[in-house]
C-alpha cells in the first residue's frame, strides 16, 4: 500500500463550514500596531494574507490546530472551536 505524504493526507479532509459564523476573528486595530505579524508565516494552512492593510483569514478552511490563537503576541485574534458538527473533519489523522 503507498504511503500518503502529508499533502496527500490533507486533501482528503472534509470542511463542514457554517457560512456566516466565523470561529476566528481579527482585531485590525491592534493589527495595525503589530510589526511581526506571524500569523501570516505560522498558520500551515496559509490562511492569512494581508491586503490594503487589513490583515484576512480564510477561516473555513481551517486545521483547529490553535497555532495563530498562540503565536500573535498581542492577543488580538479570538479563536473558538466550530459549533458541534462543523469545522474539519479529519480523514487520514
Ligand atoms: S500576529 Fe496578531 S496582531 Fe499581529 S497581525 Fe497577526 S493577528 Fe494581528
Ligand atoms: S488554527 Fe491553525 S489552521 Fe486554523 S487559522 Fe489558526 S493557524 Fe491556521
Amino acid at each position: 500500500m503507498k504511503k500518503l505524504s502529508l499533502a496527500d493526507k490533507l486533501s482528503l479532509n472534509k470542511f463542514e463550514v457554517n457560512e456566516g459564523e466565523p470561529h476566528i476573528r481579527i482585531d485590525q486595530q491592534v493589527c495595525r500596531t503589530c510589526r511581526e505579524k506571524s500569523c501570516l508565516t505560522a498558520c500551515p494552512a496559509g490562511l492569512y494574507s494581508e491586503q490594503n492593510d487589513q490583515i484576512t483569514v480564510e477561516w473555513a478552511g481551517c486545521l483547529e490546530c490553535g497555532t495563530c490563537r498562540i503565536i500573535c503576541g498581542k492577543k488580538a485574534i479570538s479563536w473558538e472551536y466550530p459549533q458541534g458538527g462543523f469545522g474539519i473533519i479529519y480523514r487520514q489523522g
